[in-house]
């Protein structure tokens, strides 16, 4: 029997990163838009912005889509478990329903376009049950999502039993999450980003932007480029965005993608079409085309980098004894994977993309949950976002949002 791979993403071994190479010396001095940041999320704005027109430059400190965007869970859209009552408390009901819808409808969203655009890697979409028992005034959470017009739907008795066979009495059935494959999807959009023949440099970390009422010097050790528009993709604020740390948390998630389950094992659970949620632990699990579990979760602090290994090996086994006691019938299935990734989010889990009164010519995009379904929807919102082409749901992930923007 082999053993548990450690620290590597199963999905990076099925597609791993690309061996192209981009100029690592930017040489040009004027852009219309610079994109700091070659993860899923910049690469995929860049190659948008190239196509409605710009002048565009991609700078990467290390090498294109080499970051965590290849190791995510492969699950899309798990934003729809948020608290929505909480969501609408703290946002008034007209934000909390344009960001819950907006990732109701992401991983749909993610599979048309990539199919568009001829990425493969999109995998699937299916509904999600999110167990009722470990949520308090899960009833009521169904209520207020109706009652904004969202899809919710209470799972009980018979239907639930029909629908799995998860140890509990009932569930929330909420619409649209996904299960992509995300070091396919980096590599088709690397594939595109070069086509599209984006100016891309890797290996050239901005150190520093500063601007003037006119416009942004965006700094690459000694070289600058001057520019109307910056697009900072790097998923955190880190450096560039100091006063923005505060909107952020960071937090490490755990991933596990077992050995194939045999046929009756995998007709017991009856998870090769639904994702199921338990957000007390928290924790989502379904079953790939080819009958492996995947489960993610257990979200906690990060680790410091020499604990990394130990702290891997710890929540997956807790994760997959969490799903054991859900699941008796999985006694005995091998974890295959173990690995984790470190998430960005927003104060209320949900992302924040736009622009920020303090930075006139910086448009932002942080927390995308390592979801390339958000990854997705934030570049095509950064893409309106330069054009000044806005929506009101677009606004909604603005850092309007946040409480103390307001006064
Ligand atoms: C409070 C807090 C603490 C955190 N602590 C840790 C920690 O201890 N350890 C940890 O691993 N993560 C931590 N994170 C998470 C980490 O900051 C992000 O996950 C990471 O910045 C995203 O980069 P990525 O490689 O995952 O890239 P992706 O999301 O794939 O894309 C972002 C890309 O931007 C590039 N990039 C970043 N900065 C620049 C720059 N200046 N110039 C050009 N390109 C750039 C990256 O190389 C990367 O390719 C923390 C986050 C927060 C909010």
């Amino acid at each position: 029997m082999s053993r548990t791979r450690y620290g590597v993403g199963p999905w990076a071994v099925l597609a791993p990163p690309t061996t192209k190479a981009f100029p690592t010396k930017p040489d040009v001095e004027t852009a219309d838009v610079v994109v700091v940041g070659a993860g899923l999320t910049g690469i995929l704005t860049a190659t948008a912005l190239k196509a409605a027109g710009h002048a565009v430059v991609l700078l990467e400190a290390g090498r294109v889509g080499a970051g965590h965007s290849r190791a995510a869970s492969g699950l899309t859209g798990m934003l729809v478990t948020a608290d929505y009552r909480t969501l609408e408390a703290t946002h008034g009901r007209k934000i909390a329903r344009a960001l819950m819808s907006a990732v109701t409808t992401a991983a749909a969203t993610l599979t048309s376009g990539l199919a568009k655009a001829k990425i493969p890697g999109a995998g699937d979409t299916r509904p999600l049950l999110a167990l009722a028992e470990p949520v308090k005034g899960w009833d009521r959470d169904v209520a207020a999502r109706t009652a904004a017009g969202l899809t919710a739907a209470t799972v009980t008795g018979a239907a639930f039993a029909k629908a799995t066979t998860a140890d509990a009495p009932a569930a929330m059935r909420l619409g649209g999450v996904g299960l992509a494959e995300p070091s396919r999807i980096v590599t088709g959009a690397i594939t595109r980003l070069a086509s599209a023949r984006v100016k891309v440099c890797e290996k050239s970390p901005v150190t520093r932007i500063t601007f003037t009422r006119v416009d942004a010097t965006v700094h690459v050790g000694s070289h600058t480029i001057v520019t109307p528009r910056v697009v900072i993709c790097t998923d955190a604020p880190g450096a560039l965005a100091p006063t923005l740390d505060r909107h952020t948390r960071g937090f490490e998630r755990y991933h596990v993608l077992t050995a194939p389950m045999p046929a009756a094992m995998r007709k017991a659970v009856k998870l090769g079409a639904t994702v199921l949620a338990d957000t007390s632990v928290p924790l989502a699990v379904t079953a790939t085309a080819d009958g492996r579990l995947l489960v993610s979760g257990g979200d906690g602090p990060i680790p410091a980098v020499k604990q990394r290994a130990a702290a891997q090996l710890h929540h997956t086994g807790e994760l997959m004894y969490e799903v054991l006691k859900r699941f008796p019938v999985i006694m005995g299935l091998r974890p295959e994977f173990g690995w984790s990734t470190p998430v960005v989010a927003g104060p209320d889990r949900f992302p924040l993309i736009g622009p920020h009164r303090q930075y006139p010519h910086q448009l932002f995009s942080f927390g995308t949950d390592r979801d390339p379904a958000l990854a997705w929807m934030a570049s095509r919102m950064l893409t309106r976002a330069v054009a000044h082409e806005t929506d009101a749901a677009d606004e909604a992930f603005g850092f309007s949002r946040v409480q103390e923007e307001r006064h």
